[in-house]
């Protein structure tokens, strides 16, 4: 799909463009923002799998520029927003950046150390694997890369704080919540207008971080483990059968985002504009390094390769 076709197509893709985002995906921050108003309060953010950086850009113009241009702002006041990608990022004002991975158990002593030791506000997590299509086993490996997250939100998280964090909904989707449900009282998951409904993609919106008493961040997985397994965990309260049949769990399901704005399924035609045709804007930030860059190449130089020897078929 050229970029004028998919801007058309693609009204969320075109706009993230005209207004300096860059991936369609920062609206999808900010309409959970206008449901759930997740920015009140929050001095301290981590960003997992924040690359190339539309949700970083967001952090930044909603809590770091406004406090930076405060005339009250002092700077050892200044709202903190740390990101984790595997990926290298181009910088955005206001965000330290790690690369790193949100697997390894490291990563979350090196986001406590940039807070001083003291705990985050608010975890968000847009990370996705690269899907199959085989639906089962990408929210397999999707649930897997939540867990990976939840894990640092139980060292890195206030009590009280929020956990924002991109699922894909499949047979599971009620196990995670119940998950999910151990450490926040509250759990919506939420689809904003700008995530296409042909997407099984949804976000787990995860209110006031509250462990079960005397939890051990080494027991995570024992105790996730035991949700939903036939012989249950007593001391949590999760009975065999209890996601199933007539203890079955309903899951609180949002729609979010201005319900009169656009639609992500629906094409657009472009603007009209004083010049004539509307010229289609570049990328804001292309990644830096993305995990496809060797393969452009080999198709660029292979591409040229075939090119060359056409050119010598046609000279002899
Ligand atoms: N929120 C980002 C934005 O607004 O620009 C988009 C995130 S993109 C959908 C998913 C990201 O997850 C990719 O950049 C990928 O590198 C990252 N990712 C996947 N697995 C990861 C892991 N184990 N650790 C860190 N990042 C990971």
């Amino acid at each position: 799909m050229g970029k004028a076709s998919r801007d058309k197509r693609d009204i969320y893709y075109r706009k993230a463009k005209e207004e300096g985002w860059r991936a369609r995906s920062a609206f999808k921050l900010l309409q959970i923002d206008e449901e759930f108003n997740i920015f009140e309060g929050v001095k301290r953010v981590v960003d997992l799998c924040a690359a190339p950086g539309s949700w970083s850009q967001v952090l930044s113009r909603k809590l770091f520029l406004p406090a930076k241009l405060s005339p009250a702002s002092r700077d050892g006041d200044l709202p903190l927003i740390v990101a984790i990608d595997l990926q290298p990022m181009a910088p955005i004002e206001g965000v330290i950046q790690v690369q790193g991975d949100i697997t390894n158990a490291r990563t979350a002593e090196l986001v406590i150390r940039h807070f001083d030791g003291c705990k985050a506000d608010l975890v968000v997590c847009d990370g996705a694997p690269d899907v199959t299509g085989l639906h089962d086993m990408d929210e397999f490996v999707q649930s897997q890369l939540i867990l990976a997250g939840l894990t640092i939100v139980t060292h890195v998280l206030k009590k009280g704080g929020k956990f924002i964090a991109k699922i894909f909904r499949g047979k599971d989707t009620s196990l995670l919540y119940c998950q999910l449900k151990l450490f926040f009282p509250i759990v919506t998951f939420a689809k904003p207008k700008s995530s296409r409904n042909s997407s099984i993609e949804a976000f787990a919106v995860c209110e006031n971080y509250s462990p079960p008493e005397g939890f051990n961040e080494k027991d995570l997985h024992r105790l996730l483990e035991k949700v939903g397994s036939p012989s249950g965990a007593d001391d949590l309260d999760c009975r065999s059968g209890w996601l199933e049949g007539p203890n079955k769990v309903y899951i609180p399901f949002l729609a979010c985002g201005d319900l009169s704005g656009y639609d992500s399924d629906q094409s657009y035609p472009l603007p009209k504009v004083a010049e004539g045709t509307y010229q289609s804007l570049d990328p804001v930030q292309p990644p830096i390094a993305p995990p496809y860059k060797r393969a452009l190449e080999l198709k660029k130089a292979s591409s040229h390769g075939i090119r060359e020897l056409e050119r010598l078929s046609l000279d002899s």
